[in-house]
């Protein structure tokens, strides 16, 4: 699999949801069967049922869509159903399809019943789409070789596969490509006390000593995200081993986490400057995300994939139709005084 790292200076903030180099190794934390998979309850339980009755008819699974923000394990969750049909899943990726012969391709070279896993499927061309349209409905695919009068069409029957499209903004995907998946699984941030046996069990995993409240100050701290729970981790095992014997303990984590400026709540220095920005620049808010994003010198997709989610689910930032507004708590958090009245815009 080819893992793009992200080279944005805010991106190698420990609490980014995005791949850093450092997570490279994290694929020994995956857990690999349904059992062991933590939270995601929903959709896991839908997907049992799916995967169970599949089995019994010996067909392949349909097509599945799993959408959310990064890092909450929608790979993770693909390499699963295959492990749990038996079957073998190969991996791309939107942006790295570059011709439609790349797609072809793979699609080609799968076996009987085999998992295709496309990851940020929203980033495919528009135009190889139409090329897995008939992929998913028929399982076949024509081919035009040629140009002009003497173009030929090719029609290739395909084995009968499972697409696994995965996708941090189902709302960019066409409604074509969309209605073709027969399974949609949204998957939600994690709660704390899920985060906290997440970190448990990766800590067994690895070989480290922790307290059950080391565990659950990281959890706590961990914007939801499996992904950040294990990078923190690794990061609080690094200091624990210097500074306190190898062992995490509250006290531990606590400090480790405060010297990587994260603080109690999870907030990096980007989520308090965004914050900070609505409420210094616009009064609160509603603001629009690209003004935003202009104003604090960040991408807007970044705001609305990794930071955004966070914010709204711990109650800091609300959408309104109008643009994004801060909530009390935002104010009472970064120590300014609120008046109640720059709430009452939208
Ligand atoms: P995504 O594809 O959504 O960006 P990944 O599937 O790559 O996320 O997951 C990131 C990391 O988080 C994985 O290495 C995995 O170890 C861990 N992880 C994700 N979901 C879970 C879970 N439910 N239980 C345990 N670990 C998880």
């Amino acid at each position: 699999m080819s893992i793009s790292f992200s080279e944005d200076a805010n991106d190698q903030l420990i609490t980014t949801s995005r791949v850093l180099e450092e997570d490279a190794n994290e694929g020994s934390l995956r857990p690999h069967t349904l059992r062991e998979y933590i939270g995601q309850e929903k959709a896991k339980g839908n997907l049992e049922v799916f995967i169970k009755a599949a089995q019994m008819r010996h067909e392949s699974l349909d097509h599945v869509l799993l959408h959310g923000p990064p890092g909450l394990g929608k790979t993770t969750l693909a390499a699963i159903i295959a492990n749990e049909m038996g079957v073998n899943m190969r991996i791309t990726s939107g942006p790295a399809i570059e011709k439609a012969g790349d797609l072809v391709a793979m699609l080609t070279n799968l076996n009987e019943g085999d998992i295709l896993f496309v990851d940020e499927i929203h980033r495919l061309n528009r135009a190889y789409e139409e090329i897995l349209y008939p992929a998913m409905e028929d399982y076949a695919i024509d081919i035009i070789l040629g140009k002009g009068p003497s173009a030929n069409s090719l029609h290739l029957e395909l084995p009968h596969f499972t697409l696994i499209g995965a996708t941090t903004r189902s709302g960019q995907l066409t409604a074509p490509l969309r209605d073709r998946f027969g399974v949609t699984l949204r998957l939600e941030l994690y709660t704390a006390e899920e985060l906290q046996r997440i970190v448990t069990r990766s800590a067994g995993i690895l070989g480290v000593n922790i307290t059950p409240e080391g565990a659950c100050e990281i959890a706590s701290r961990s914007r939801g995200t499996p992904r950040v729970a294990n990078r923190m981790l690794r990061r609080v095992r690094d200091f624990a081993q210097v500074r306190a014997g190898g062992n995490i303990t509250k006290d531990v984590a606590n400090e480790a986490l405060l010297s990587l400026e994260v603080d109690h709540l999870g907030f990096d220095a980007l989520d308090r400057r965004m914050l900070r920005a609505i409420i210094e620049f616009y009064g609160g808010g509603p603001v629009g995300l690209d003004t935003l994003a202009a104003t604090i010198n960040e991408e807007a997709v970044t705001l609305e994939d990794v930071y955004e989610p966070y914010l709204l689910q711990q109650g800091f930032l609300t959408r309104t139709p109008r643009g994004r507004c801060v909530t009390a708590k935002a104010y009472e958090h970064l120590g300014i005084p609120f008046h109640g009245v720059e709430q009452l815009h939208f």
